[in-house]
């Protein structure tokens, strides 16, 4: 079973991703990590990737396919796997597509787990650090004591620019964009299951799971 998972940043897809390969057995493959692995190894693919990667520009698609179709051929893919990362837009999906219907295989599910813009906002923007002795709070996982002060030494706590809700907000626009093309490529072919993902991971990864073995 070959799976697609899908998420906007701040919605869980790592948590989750760990949970399912625990659960089901399904090796999760990421092209960050394909990525790293081919230029380490300095394989053909990976020596062409490297200047894309090292200068942080968008790896072309075909040597991202190639990687991934050199990837699931591996004995451990056997049953399928879990992507995560790629398809990120629906030019992606479809070259995916593709590929695999060359393999002789094709992409079974496709997981969305949906968080309301608001609530990823909520998750990504509330980092605060204390600048004289480096602890890092969270609004809502890891709360200080008494608001905006630090714990350990009781300094006045500030937030990077980079964690500030318009920022974080404006850094979710792009992403947002190239999602609903992308949930609705894989509706349009019937193997779309869309997930709750507000909940906690529990609630969440009995869905996904149920999605996967019902
Ligand atoms: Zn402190």
């Amino acid at each position: 079973m070959f799976v697609v998972l899908l998420g906007l940043p701040g919605a869980g897809k790592g948590t989750q991703a760990a949970r399912l390969k625990e659960e089901l057995g399904l090796p999760h493959v990421t092209t960050g990590d394909l990525f790293r692995e081919n230029i380490a190894a300095r394989t053909e693919l990976g020596k062409k990737a490297m200047p894309y990667y090292d200068a942080g520009d968008l790896v072309p698609n075909e040597l991202t396919i190639g990687m991934l179709l050199d990837r699931i051929s591996q004995p451990d893919c056997a049953n399928g796997c879990m992507f995560d990362g790629y398809p990120r837009n629906v030019e992606q999906a479809a070259a995916l597509d593709q590929a695999l219907t060359s393999a002789g295989k094709q992409i079974d599910r496709a997981l969305y787990i949906e968080v309301p813009e608001d609530e990823l906002v909520r998750r990504l923007s509330g980092r605060w650090l204390c600048p004289n002795c480096a602890a890092v709070y969270h609004e809502v996982s890891a709360p200080p004591a008494k608001a905006g002060l630090c714990d350990k030494c009781g300094s006045e706590l500030t937030q990077r620019s980079d964690d500030k809700p318009d920022v974080v907000r404006n850094r979710l626009k792009v992403n947002i964009g190239n999602m609903q093309p992308l949930v609705d490529h894989y509706a349009g072919q019937d193997k779309l299951t869309t997930v709750d993902g507000s909940r906690d991971p529990e609630a969440v990864s009995a869905d996904l799971r149920k999605a996967l073995e019902g």
